[in-house]
Formats: structure tokens, C-alpha cells, sequence
């Protein structure tokens, strides 16, 4: 076989990356931005105003002159006040006075200070002021953001941050890349939908919920397909319609040596392969190729390796494919606990619990770690980063991946 054969996962990643760089992208779109969470923005976004857009106050409380103010206590007429919304033309400061103005107001001209409520005795038309007034508390016009500066980038993620960012700059709708349409193509006579009774040698179907949720959280849009039988016309009927349909196809199971591990014969005899088996554990038997000009990731059929294989390689993919700078991946260090089983050839990613202890990222491995065991992962907050040949001894200091 002469197409690239367990290959290292930066490999893996390199050749899809490439792959997909020759293939046409749907054109961005323009959305409102209740649509714009978890997409992907599509240009640099610059602010439309100064953020923020006047000089005003940090805090509820009085704005004065600093130099007014040589010594506390003191006490200073009170000459006005300002509300948070004060459009109208404001009177200055008049020298030696205080005026009263909440949070957000704009600063009177003249006044260059303010003191926190908290820290003012207010009489009859005058306040005493008994603490050092700070100029500190005024937030100065543009000091987060200056009208025409790039305060998104292109092929961010619009997390709810940033989606709020796009309106204090001013845009009420942002390009982003169209979501991909990704076919999830679970494969296996074995697998029935939960709700129905299941024969002996039968199991619940589900790797294609999990990875429904994972496309959509790359803000991509899922097909969820249901199960394919395992014969060549079934499912390549079931590839050709993807191919048509979608953008990209998902499948899981079939991958393997099994003579039953028919995505993988099809994509030998009639795709057009690009690499298959990957240095991971677990997880080592996914492929990436096109199937009529789509492209195809045949994930593994065992529940944890499928959805491993897509947050190490189909993540990537769609990241590299659309210039997406996220969602990322949060990598932390942890000491271990308990030993974590390493393999000689492969990154190793064992399903682990972190927390903080004494100010230290620890990690246990408190379940048994076959590919099967869906539960370890979905109690799980992190997989090991485990180089190949690395200890994992307990004590071992190592990268996690947050999940
Ligand atoms: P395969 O890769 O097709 O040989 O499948 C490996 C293991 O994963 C077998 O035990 C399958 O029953 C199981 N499996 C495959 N696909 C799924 C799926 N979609 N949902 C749950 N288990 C699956
Ligand atoms: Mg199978």
C-alpha cells in the first residue's frame, strides 16, 4: 500500500491541512450577532467607535479637580449632577466644586478626579470628601479601543466575549464562515438507536451523538445520519449522497484490519486515501481521504477512540480548512497521581480527573481506560498528552488537554 501508513499525528495533521487547502470553501455570510456565537469570524472587524466613545466615570460617586483636593478631608460645594445618560451639553466644572455622577456618566469638563460614594459624607448642598480623590477612576475616551482599530481578527471563534466586543464596537451583524456541512455517518449491523430493544450481540449507537455535538461546537453544522449496515452497496450509497450534500463526511467504525472494516476497503479500492492509522492511542486506526471530491475522516468505531480521533485530527482539519484560530484546545500541566500507561510508538492520551491541590494541578486516572468505556470519558476532565516512550510513572509532571 503506498499511501502513508501510521503516521505521526503532526504528519496526520499536515496532510489534511493540505488536502483541504485545494478545495473550495462556501463563501462567508453575513449575521446578526444573536447568530453569531460559535462561529467563525470571516475578516478582521474594526471598531466603528472609541471604546469608550467620552471620558467618564468608573464609579458611582463625585467627580472634582485633583488639584482641588490638596489634602482630605474636604469639603466642596456641590455645583450639579450627572447621570449615566447625559446627552445634553454639559456645564464645566466650576473651580472648587464637586459634581455628583454615577457610574458610567460622562466626566464634567474641567474635572479630572473622582472619589467612590463610599468614601464621601454628603451634607446639605456640599460634601466632604475623606479619602484621596483618584484620577484613576476616570476611564479615559479610546483607552480600550480606538475608532478604526482591528479588535477581532479573522478566524476567530465568536465566543460570547468576543460576540459582545462586536457590539461595543459598534457592528450589528459580522461575517462568518459559512458552517461546513458535516455528514456523521455512524457504520456497524451491530449498532441499534437507543429507544429500541436490543438482541443479543446488539449495542446502543453512540458515537454519532457525540460527535454531533463535537461538530457543532466547532460551530459547524452537523447531518446525523443513522446507522449504516456493514455492506459495500449500503454504504456506499450512504457515501455518495454525503458527498453530494455535504462538505465533509464523519464516519465511525469500519477502519480496522477486520474484513468487515469496509470504509476502509472502500476508500482503498474506490476513494482516494490519503493516509491511514495514526500514532494515538487510543484511537490508532482512523483515515483521511476524499470520496468524490469530499472530504472524509473514517473515524474508529470504539466509542472513546472516536471521539478522541476527532478532537486530535477533524478539529484541526476544520480549523486549518477555514483559517479558525478556534475553538482551542486549553493545554495545562498536571502531576500524576496514580500511573498512567504509556505505549512506545504512540501519543498517549488516558483519560484523567484534574484539580487543584495546594495551589498544584494533580492528576488521577480513576477508571479503566478500554476504548469501549464511554463512561471514562464522560467523567473524565482531560486525556493525557503522553509522548511515546514517556513514563507515566506517578510523580511525572505532564501536558493535559482540557476537555
Ligand atoms: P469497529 O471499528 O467497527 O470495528 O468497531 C469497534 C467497536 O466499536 C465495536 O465494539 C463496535 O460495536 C463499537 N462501535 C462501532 N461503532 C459504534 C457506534 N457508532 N456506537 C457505539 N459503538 C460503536
Ligand atoms: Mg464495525
Amino acid at each position: 500500500m503506498d499511501v502513508p501508513y501510521f503516521v505521526e499525528v503532526d504528519e496526520a495533521r499536515r496532510i489534511a491541512a493540505e488536502a483541504l487547502s485545494l478545495l473550495p470553501l462556501p463563501a462567508p455570510v453575513e449575521v446578526t450577532l444573536s447568530a453569531a456565537h460559535g462561529r467563525i469570524l470571516a475578516a478582521d472587524l474594526h471598531s466603528l467607535v472609541d471604546d469608550p466613545p467620552f471620558d467618564n466615570s468608573a464609579m458611582d460617586g463625585f467627580a472634582m479637580r485633583e488639584s482641588d483636593v490638596p489634602t482630605v478631608p474636604t469639603t466642596l460645594p456641590i455645583q450639579s449632577t450627572v447621570p449615566a445618560a447625559a446627552h445634553d451639553d454639559m456645564a464645566p466644572l466650576e473651580p472648587g466644586h464637586a459634581v455628583r455622577i454615577m457610574t458610567g456618566a460622562p466626566m464634567p469638563p474641567g474635572a479630572n478626579a473622582i472619589l467612590p460614594i463610599e468614601r464621601c459624607e454628603v451634607g446639605d448642598g456640599e460634601v466632604t470628601l475623606t479619602a484621596p480623590v483618584r484620577t484613576g477612576f476616570v476611564r479615559k475616551q479610546g483607552e480600550n479601543l480606538r475608532k478604526g482599530a482591528a479588535g477581532l481578527f479573522a478566524g476567530a471563534h465568536l465566543t460570547p466575549a468576543k460576540v459582545g466586543l462586536c457590539a461595543t464596537m459598534g457592528h450589528p451583524t459580522v461575517p462568518v464562515r459559512a458552517r461546513l456541512r458535516v455528514a456523521v455517518i455512524p457504520t456497524g449491523d451491530e449498532l441499534r438507536p437507543a429507544g429500541e430493544p436490543l438482541r443479543h450481540g446488539e449495542v446502543y449507537e453512540s458515537n454519532s451523538h457525540g460527535l454531533v455535538g463535537l461538530v457543532r461546537g466547532m460551530g459547524h453544522e452537523p447531518y446525523h445520519h443513522p446507522a449504516v449496515e456493514d455492506t459495500l452497496d449500503g454504504l456506499r450509497k450512504a457515501l455518495d449522497a454525503a458527498a453530494e450534500a455535504s462538505d465533509m463526511i464523519v464516519t465511525s467504525g469500519g477502519v480496522s484490519m477486520g474484513e468487515w472494516d469496509l470504509v476502509r476497503r472502500l476508500m482503498e479500492d474506490e476513494g482516494d486515501l490519503r493516509y491511514w492509522r495514526v500514532k494515538i492511542r487510543p484511537g490508532s486506526p482512523p483515515l483521511f481521504g476524499l470520496w468524490k471530491g469530499t472530504p472524509l475522516f473514517g473515524l474508529p468505531g470504539n466509542p472513546v477512540s472516536s471521539h478522541v480521533v476527532f478532537r486530535l485530527l477533524v478539529a484541526d482539519a476544520m480549523r486549518a480548512w477555514t483559517g479558525a484560530t478556534g475553538p482551542i484546545e486549553t493545554t495545562v500541566r498536571a502531576r500524576l497521581l496514580d500511573p498512567v500507561k504509556s505505549t512506545n510508538d504512540c501519543l498517549t492520551l488516558r483519560r484523567v480527573t484534574v484539580s487543584l491541590e495546594d495551589g498544584e494541578m494533580v492528576a488521577r486516572q480513576p477508571r479503566h481506560q478500554g476504548s469501549g468505556n464511554l463512561e471514562s470519558l464522560a467523567s473524565a476532565d482531560a486525556l493525557t498528552l503522553l509522548p511515546a516512550g514517556a513514563s507515566g510513572a506517578i510523580g511525572e509532571t505532564i501536558d493535559v488537554m482540557l476537555l
